[in-house]
């Protein structure tokens, strides 16, 4: 007879408050066989809170690789599993990459149960144009790596979200601002769905005067957005120009416009129009 193999359920947890969670997040960790967890005593709560008495395994950054090998056998012996971090979804800037690489390489089925997300939480209510953004993780905790690492959004025409701690808010938020100017346009979530909650839309020198006049505001966890770079309508044209000098005589303007749409973050249907014109020329 042919062994059943188990599933590993991906289950997104949440950032504060306990509410945070779905219906079929809870049915799941209460039908699965195990749930490998971060910090099994962090996530003790949660389990008690909603009675839930699934046996949690130990799964971190520390013994990822060997407990990787021992949950893919459990699987491959039929066992559903349950993966959870401390908060919010697993994987982003959280351990599981190890073992999810062995589960798919085993051919084993995973399942996404989607949920909180302090990054996206964020972006969501940032008001900033957020279409098209990069997730960074954690800035350098050095000065000089961490101007160069934001260096590389002066003139970006995409949003960019970071997690930042509370040890390094404020010099972070003063190197940004050395870099990338007083009037860059930024959004902070602090503390998100947790009692002393913080949203702020502001110009990046008003978030730095902001955080460093409260010293509450300098504690607990921190998300940022940095929004993408004001375009210079003129400059931004004549770039666009420039670049489809270039590439027209290569390939054809759809495709000249796709190209350079994606270089410099512009609609395509606008660069179209220019390319057009540029023909008749
Ligand atoms: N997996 C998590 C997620 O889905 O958001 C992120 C894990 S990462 C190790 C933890 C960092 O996320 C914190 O240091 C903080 O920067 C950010 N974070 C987590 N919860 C947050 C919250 N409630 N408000 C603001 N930032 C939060």
């Amino acid at each position: 007879m042919e062994q059943v193999i188990g599933k590993l359920y991906v289950v997104a947890t949440p950032i504060g408050n306990l509410a945070d969670i779905s219906p079929r997040a809870l049915d799941v960790l209460r039908q699965v066989d195990l749930i490998a967890a971060e910090d099994t005593r962090h996530s003790a709560r949660l389990m008690a809170e909603y009675s839930i008495k699934t046996p949690l395994k130990a799964y971190h950054d520390h013994n990822e690789e060997y407990q990787s090998g021992i949950l893919v056998e459990k699987l491959l012996g039929g066992q559903n599993i349950a993966l959870i971090s401390d908060a919010g979804t697993p994987l982003i800037n959280d351990p599981g990459y190890r073992l999810l690489s062995a589960v798919h390489d085993a051919d084993i089925k995973v399942i996404p149960i989607p949920g909180a997300n302090a990054a996206i939480s964020l972006l969501s209510v940032s008001g900033l144009a957020v279409n098209s953004f990069t997730f960074e993780g954690f800035p350098p905790v050095k000065s000089q790596q961490r101007k160069d690492y934001y260096a590389k959004w002066l003139k970006s025409p995409h949003a960019h979200v970071f997690y930042e701690s509370s040890h390094r808010i404020v010099d972070s938020l003063n190197d940004a601002l050395s870099v990338l100017g007083a009037d860059r346009m930024v959004a902070m979530g602090r503390e998100i769905t947790k009692t002393f909650e913080t949203i702020k839309r502001c110009t990046l020198d008003e978030l730095y005067e902001f955080v460093i006049g409260d010293n509450n505001q300098q504690k607990g966890e921190f998300v940022i957005v940095i929004g993408r770079a004001e375009v210079d309508e003129s400059e931004a044209d004549g770039e666009i120009r420039e670049m489809l000098e270039k590439v027209l005589p290569i390939v054809s303007v759809k495709q000249a416009s796709q190209v350079v749409a994606s270089l410099t973050g512009q609609k395509k249907n606008k660069i179209y129009q220019i390319a057009l014109e540029m023909q008749k020329d």
